[in-house]
Protein backbone atom coordinates (compact mmCIF):
# COMPACT_ATOMS: atom_id res chain seq x y z
CA UNK A 1 0.00 0.00 0.00
CA UNK A 2 1.08 3.50 -0.47
CA UNK A 3 2.38 5.39 2.25
CA UNK A 4 4.12 8.37 0.88
CA UNK A 5 1.04 10.52 -0.82
CA UNK A 6 1.51 14.13 0.71
CA UNK A 7 -1.07 16.34 0.60
CA UNK A 8 -1.18 18.29 -2.70
CA UNK A 9 -2.97 21.24 -4.48
CA UNK A 10 -5.41 19.05 -5.71
CA UNK A 11 -7.10 17.43 -2.48
CA UNK A 12 -9.76 19.74 -2.81
CA UNK A 13 -10.89 19.21 -6.52
CA UNK A 14 -10.78 15.34 -5.31
CA UNK A 15 -13.38 15.88 -2.09
CA UNK A 16 -15.54 17.84 -5.32
CA UNK A 17 -14.88 15.25 -7.69
CA UNK A 18 -15.89 12.31 -5.17
CA UNK A 19 -18.76 14.55 -3.45
CA UNK A 20 -20.29 15.04 -6.84
CA UNK A 21 -19.37 12.39 -9.92
CA UNK A 22 -19.20 9.80 -7.46
CA UNK A 23 -21.04 9.95 -3.92
CA UNK A 24 -23.65 11.80 -6.03
CA UNK A 25 -24.28 9.12 -8.75
CA UNK A 26 -24.89 6.51 -6.23
CA UNK A 27 -21.14 4.78 -5.53
CA UNK A 28 -21.73 3.41 -1.99
CA UNK A 29 -18.27 1.26 -1.34
CA UNK A 30 -16.73 4.11 1.46
CA UNK A 31 -13.52 2.36 0.88
CA UNK A 32 -13.57 3.51 -2.88
CA UNK A 33 -14.69 6.53 -2.11
CA UNK A 34 -11.51 7.46 0.17
CA UNK A 35 -9.42 5.98 -1.93
CA UNK A 36 -10.56 8.12 -5.08
CA UNK A 37 -10.12 10.93 -2.51
CA UNK A 38 -6.58 10.21 -1.46
CA UNK A 39 -5.25 9.25 -4.89
CA UNK A 40 -3.76 11.94 -6.93
CA UNK A 41 -4.80 11.68 -10.32
CA UNK A 42 -2.82 14.45 -11.46
CA UNK A 43 0.41 12.41 -10.89
CA UNK A 44 -1.28 10.23 -13.75
CA UNK A 45 -1.50 12.30 -16.67
CA UNK A 46 0.99 14.50 -18.74
CA UNK A 47 1.78 18.00 -17.30
CA UNK A 48 -0.83 19.13 -20.21
CA UNK A 49 -3.49 17.28 -18.80
CA UNK A 50 -3.03 18.65 -15.11
CA UNK A 51 -5.38 20.85 -14.80
CA UNK A 52 -8.32 18.64 -16.35
CA UNK A 53 -7.39 15.32 -13.90
CA UNK A 54 -10.46 15.80 -11.86
CA UNK A 55 -13.01 16.49 -14.56
CA UNK A 56 -16.08 13.78 -15.35
CA UNK A 57 -14.27 12.68 -18.80
CA UNK A 58 -11.15 10.20 -19.97
CA UNK A 59 -7.64 12.37 -20.59
CA UNK A 60 -5.07 11.18 -23.27
CA UNK A 61 -2.38 9.29 -22.22
CA UNK A 62 -0.41 8.12 -25.18
CA UNK A 63 0.00 5.84 -27.79
CA UNK A 64 -3.81 6.42 -28.52
CA UNK A 65 -4.78 5.26 -25.28
CA UNK A 66 -6.68 6.87 -22.22
CA UNK A 67 -7.15 7.12 -18.58
CA UNK A 68 -10.89 6.17 -18.26
CA UNK A 69 -13.34 8.71 -16.37
CA UNK A 70 -13.27 8.66 -12.92
CA UNK A 71 -16.87 7.59 -12.61
CA UNK A 72 -16.52 4.42 -14.29
CA UNK A 73 -13.39 2.88 -12.77
CA UNK A 74 -15.71 4.07 -9.31
CA UNK A 75 -18.59 1.77 -10.82
CA UNK A 76 -16.06 -0.74 -11.69
CA UNK A 77 -14.00 -0.61 -8.09
CA UNK A 78 -17.65 -0.84 -6.66
CA UNK A 79 -19.11 -3.71 -8.59
CA UNK A 80 -16.49 -5.54 -7.09
CA UNK A 81 -16.70 -5.72 -3.47
CA UNK A 82 -13.35 -5.61 -3.27
CA UNK A 83 -11.21 -6.65 0.18
CA UNK A 84 -8.21 -5.89 1.95
CA UNK A 85 -6.75 -9.52 1.45
CA UNK A 86 -7.58 -9.69 -2.28
CA UNK A 87 -4.94 -10.84 -4.90
CA UNK A 88 -6.29 -9.07 -8.01
CA UNK A 89 -5.75 -9.01 -11.75
CA UNK A 90 -5.97 -6.15 -14.26
CA UNK A 91 -5.92 -5.91 -17.62
CA UNK A 92 -4.61 -2.54 -19.13
CA UNK A 93 -2.88 -1.17 -16.80
CA UNK A 94 -2.21 2.58 -18.84
CA UNK A 95 -1.57 5.43 -16.55
CA UNK A 96 -1.41 3.46 -13.72
CA UNK A 97 -4.09 5.49 -12.09
CA UNK A 98 -6.69 2.25 -11.48
CA UNK A 99 -3.78 0.19 -10.32
CA UNK A 100 -3.10 2.88 -7.64
CA UNK A 101 -6.37 2.33 -6.56
CA UNK A 102 -6.54 -1.17 -6.24
CA UNK A 103 -3.30 -1.37 -4.67
CA UNK A 104 -4.83 0.79 -2.21
CA UNK A 105 -7.46 -1.46 -2.06
CA UNK A 106 -6.14 -4.64 -1.83
CA UNK A 107 -3.38 -7.22 -0.91
CA UNK A 108 -1.49 -8.12 -4.29
CA UNK A 109 -2.20 -6.43 -7.55
CA UNK A 110 -1.01 -7.59 -11.20
CA UNK A 111 -1.46 -5.40 -13.84
CA UNK A 112 -1.03 -6.17 -17.62
CA UNK A 113 -0.32 -3.60 -20.28
CA UNK A 114 0.63 -4.33 -23.88
CA UNK A 115 2.18 -1.49 -24.42
CA UNK A 116 5.86 -1.47 -23.58
CA UNK A 117 6.18 2.50 -22.56
CA UNK A 118 3.28 2.90 -21.23
CA UNK A 119 3.66 -0.04 -18.75
CA UNK A 120 7.14 1.34 -17.57
CA UNK A 121 5.93 4.73 -17.62
CA UNK A 122 2.70 3.32 -15.25
CA UNK A 123 5.35 1.67 -13.20
CA UNK A 124 7.48 4.59 -12.69
CA UNK A 125 4.76 6.80 -11.35
CA UNK A 126 3.26 3.83 -9.25
CA UNK A 127 6.88 3.64 -7.56
CA UNK A 128 7.36 7.46 -6.96
CA UNK A 129 4.43 7.20 -4.93
CA UNK A 130 5.29 4.34 -2.92
CA UNK A 131 2.83 1.41 -4.20
CA UNK A 132 5.33 -1.92 -3.55
CA UNK A 133 2.20 -4.50 -3.83
CA UNK A 134 2.11 -3.79 -7.74
CA UNK A 135 3.68 -5.67 -10.68
CA UNK A 136 3.53 -4.60 -13.85
CA UNK A 137 3.41 -7.13 -16.90
CA UNK A 138 4.25 -6.39 -20.09
CA UNK A 139 2.01 -8.72 -22.57
CA UNK A 140 -1.01 -9.47 -24.11
CA UNK A 141 -3.34 -9.78 -20.77
CA UNK A 142 -6.71 -11.01 -22.92
CA UNK A 143 -5.03 -14.43 -22.14
CA UNK A 144 -4.66 -13.28 -18.49
CA UNK A 145 -1.86 -14.26 -15.94
CA UNK A 146 -2.10 -18.50 -15.63
CA UNK A 147 0.89 -18.31 -13.15
CA UNK A 148 -0.36 -16.14 -10.86
CA UNK A 149 -4.26 -17.62 -10.65
CA UNK A 150 -6.84 -17.75 -9.40
CA UNK A 151 -7.66 -14.27 -8.61
CA UNK A 152 -10.02 -12.85 -6.19
CA UNK A 153 -10.80 -10.22 -8.21
CA UNK A 154 -10.57 -9.13 -12.21
CA UNK A 155 -10.68 -5.37 -13.72
CA UNK A 156 -10.39 -5.55 -17.13
CA UNK A 157 -10.06 -1.86 -18.68
CA UNK A 158 -10.08 -2.23 -22.99
CA UNK A 159 -13.42 -3.39 -24.46
CA UNK A 160 -13.41 -7.53 -25.58
CA UNK A 161 -16.12 -8.76 -28.12
CA UNK A 162 -17.26 -11.18 -25.49
CA UNK A 163 -15.97 -12.77 -22.07
CA UNK A 164 -12.25 -14.22 -22.67
CA UNK A 165 -12.65 -17.49 -21.52
CA UNK A 166 -8.90 -17.99 -19.91
CA UNK A 167 -9.91 -14.86 -17.77
CA UNK A 168 -13.23 -16.67 -16.44
CA UNK A 169 -10.95 -19.68 -15.87
CA UNK A 170 -8.43 -17.55 -13.79
CA UNK A 171 -11.28 -16.28 -11.19
CA UNK A 172 -11.08 -18.29 -7.88
CA UNK A 173 -14.84 -19.91 -6.94
CA UNK A 174 -17.04 -16.84 -6.46
CA UNK A 175 -15.02 -14.00 -7.38
CA UNK A 176 -16.17 -11.13 -9.48
CA UNK A 177 -14.55 -9.58 -12.55
CA UNK A 178 -15.79 -6.58 -14.77
CA UNK A 179 -15.47 -6.25 -18.19
CA UNK A 180 -16.54 -3.56 -21.39
CA UNK A 181 -18.12 -6.40 -23.33
CA UNK A 182 -19.66 -5.14 -26.91
CA UNK A 183 -18.34 -3.72 -30.78
CA UNK A 184 -16.44 -0.89 -30.64
CA UNK A 185 -18.54 2.21 -30.37
CA UNK A 186 -20.09 1.41 -27.66
CA UNK A 187 -20.19 -1.60 -25.28
CA UNK A 188 -21.84 -2.67 -21.88
CA UNK A 189 -19.75 -2.84 -18.52
CA UNK A 190 -20.42 -6.26 -17.29
CA UNK A 191 -20.13 -7.40 -14.06
CA UNK A 192 -19.03 -11.33 -14.11
CA UNK A 193 -19.39 -13.59 -11.17
CA UNK A 194 -18.72 -17.41 -11.05
CA UNK A 195 -21.13 -18.94 -9.05
CA UNK A 196 -20.67 -22.89 -8.96
CA UNK A 197 -17.95 -22.86 -11.51
CA UNK A 198 -20.48 -20.87 -14.14
CA UNK A 199 -20.62 -17.03 -14.91
CA UNK A 200 -23.68 -14.91 -13.78
CA UNK A 201 -23.45 -11.13 -15.79
CA UNK A 202 -25.47 -8.53 -14.56
CA UNK A 203 -25.21 -5.34 -16.77
CA UNK A 204 -23.98 -2.11 -14.99
CA UNK A 205 -24.19 0.57 -17.32
CA UNK A 206 -23.31 1.60 -21.01
CA UNK A 207 -19.95 2.67 -21.97
CA UNK A 208 -17.08 3.34 -24.35
CA UNK A 209 -13.74 1.50 -24.07
CA UNK A 210 -10.58 1.53 -26.05
CA UNK A 211 -10.31 -2.15 -27.39
CA UNK A 212 -8.92 -5.40 -26.25
CA UNK A 213 -6.57 -6.15 -28.96
CA UNK A 214 -5.06 -9.61 -28.09
CA UNK A 215 -5.77 -13.60 -28.74
CA UNK A 216 -9.02 -13.19 -26.85
CA UNK A 217 -10.13 -9.68 -27.87
CA UNK A 218 -9.61 -7.69 -31.52
CA UNK A 219 -7.09 -7.77 -33.95
CA UNK A 220 -5.06 -5.13 -34.23
CA UNK A 221 -6.95 -4.21 -37.81
CA UNK A 222 -10.30 -3.90 -35.87
CA UNK A 223 -9.15 0.17 -34.74
N1 LIG B 1 -7.17 1.78 -16.31
C1 LIG B 1 -6.23 2.58 -17.08
C2 LIG B 1 -5.83 3.82 -16.33
O1 LIG B 1 -6.22 3.98 -15.17
O2 LIG B 1 -5.09 4.63 -16.91
C3 LIG B 1 -6.76 2.94 -18.42
C4 LIG B 1 -6.80 1.80 -19.34
S1 LIG B 1 -7.06 2.22 -21.02
C5 LIG B 1 -8.76 2.62 -21.03
C6 LIG B 1 -6.99 0.60 -21.70
C7 LIG B 1 -5.62 0.00 -21.74
O3 LIG B 1 -5.71 -1.35 -22.15
C8 LIG B 1 -4.69 0.68 -22.75
O4 LIG B 1 -3.54 1.14 -22.10
C9 LIG B 1 -4.37 -0.43 -23.75
O5 LIG B 1 -3.06 -0.36 -24.28
C10 LIG B 1 -4.56 -1.66 -22.89
N2 LIG B 1 -4.79 -2.91 -23.61
C11 LIG B 1 -5.53 -3.14 -24.72
N3 LIG B 1 -5.48 -4.44 -25.05
C12 LIG B 1 -4.68 -5.06 -24.13
C13 LIG B 1 -4.26 -6.40 -23.93
N4 LIG B 1 -4.62 -7.40 -24.72
N5 LIG B 1 -3.43 -6.64 -22.89
C14 LIG B 1 -3.04 -5.65 -22.05
N6 LIG B 1 -3.41 -4.36 -22.19
C15 LIG B 1 -4.24 -4.07 -23.22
Amino acid sequence: MATQIHPDGYAGERQIMVASQLRGRGIRDQRVLDAMARVPRHEFVADEYREQAYEDHPIPIGEGQTVSQPYIVAVTLDALSLQPSFKVLEIGTGSGYQTALLAELCREVYSVERHAPLARNAEATLARLGYNNVSVIVGDGSQGLPAMAPFDAIVVSAAAPQIPTPLFEQLREGARMVIPVGPPQAQELQLVWKQDGRPTVQSLDGCRFVLLIGGQGYSSSSW
